[in-house]
């Protein structure tokens, strides 16, 4: 289901460490229901896009906007200019992150991995959380795994435990860093097939991937960072058909 209003907004955001300037003015946007990849190579900020888009860092200048409503920063110190708790709160809880290590906590089960945030940070009715968990684990192929502990699965298994979790926080959109960069090949075809089968179901995503088929599969618009500003841009068939910047064609030759 592919609607007008962006989820998730960037318009120009710096953000920097110290003397490093990590992003130099970037803009994104994940429209409803939209795939955005986002690839380049390792130190090209990432990682730092997704985290300051779901507000676990602070950025220096620049506007996000969720459902179209800017963050309001809570003063514009040079260094850091934290936001209103309030929408922290809301933009975090809507914004669910996938990470490379999974993440899983390693004294709850898989079940409840799943359910911890739903009845602890949402506060909602736990038998309710239990019944969507355990369909969310049957989703991903694993509602076998419900009373396992994560060091019993298999990597692949973990992050797809990962990936139930964050879907039963029913955000508005999921954000994944390198979710296969973790796992050996045949595994990470596993969380393929599952991002894939999400993508099909129309959930807004942005996917920080080293994958490029994954990237070209299921994704409707392709961003290529470079040293913290956006080097290209495009559809898939179009970015990774006819790249035309230099140094795109000379990362994408670099990989597989
Ligand atoms: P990517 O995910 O594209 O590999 P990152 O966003 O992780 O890149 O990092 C971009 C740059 O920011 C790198 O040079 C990295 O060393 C630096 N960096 C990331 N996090 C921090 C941090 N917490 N403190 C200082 N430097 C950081
Ligand atoms: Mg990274």
């Amino acid at each position: 289901m592919v609607n007008n209003q962006p989820v998730i907004e960037i318009r120009n955001l710096h953000k920097r460490y110290g003397e490093l300037e990590v992003l130099r003015g970037v803009d994104i946007t994940a429209p409803g229901g939209h795939v955005i990849s986002l690839i380049g190579s390792s130190g090209s900020g990432k990682s730092t896009l997704l985290r300051c888009a779901n507000l676990l860092e602070d950025s220096q200048k620049g506007e996000i906007l969720f459902e179209g409503e800017p963050v309001k920063w809570k003063g514009q110190e040079l260094a850091r200019r934290p936001a209103d708790a309030k929408q922290i709160m809301r933009i975090r809880t809507n914004l669910s992150m996938v990470f490379q290590q999974f993440n899983l906590w390693s004294h709850m089960t898989i079940l409840e991995n799943v359910m911890e945030c739903p009845v602890t940070v949402l506060g909602r009715d736990k038998a309710e959380v239990e019944q969507k968990a355990r369909m969310y684990l049957d989703k991903v192929g694993i509602g076998d795994k419900c009373d396992a502990w994560p060091a019993q699965l298999s990597g692949g298994q973990q992050q797809r435990a990962a990936i139930a979790r964050a879907l039963c926080m029913e955000p508005k959109a999921l954000l994944f860093d390198e979710p296969t960069s973790a796992l050996d090949p045949e595994l990470e075809q596993e969380v393929v097939r599952v991002i894939k089968a999400l993508a099909e179901e129309g959930r807004t995503m942005i996917i920080v991937t080293h994958d490029m088929k994954m990237a070209h599969d299921v994704s409707d618009h392709v961003v290529f960072l470079h040293q913290g500003l956006i080097e290209e841009q495009g559809d898939p068939a179009t970015l990774f058909g006819a790249p035309k910047s230099e140094r795109l064609q000379q990362f994408l030759s670099h990989t597989t």
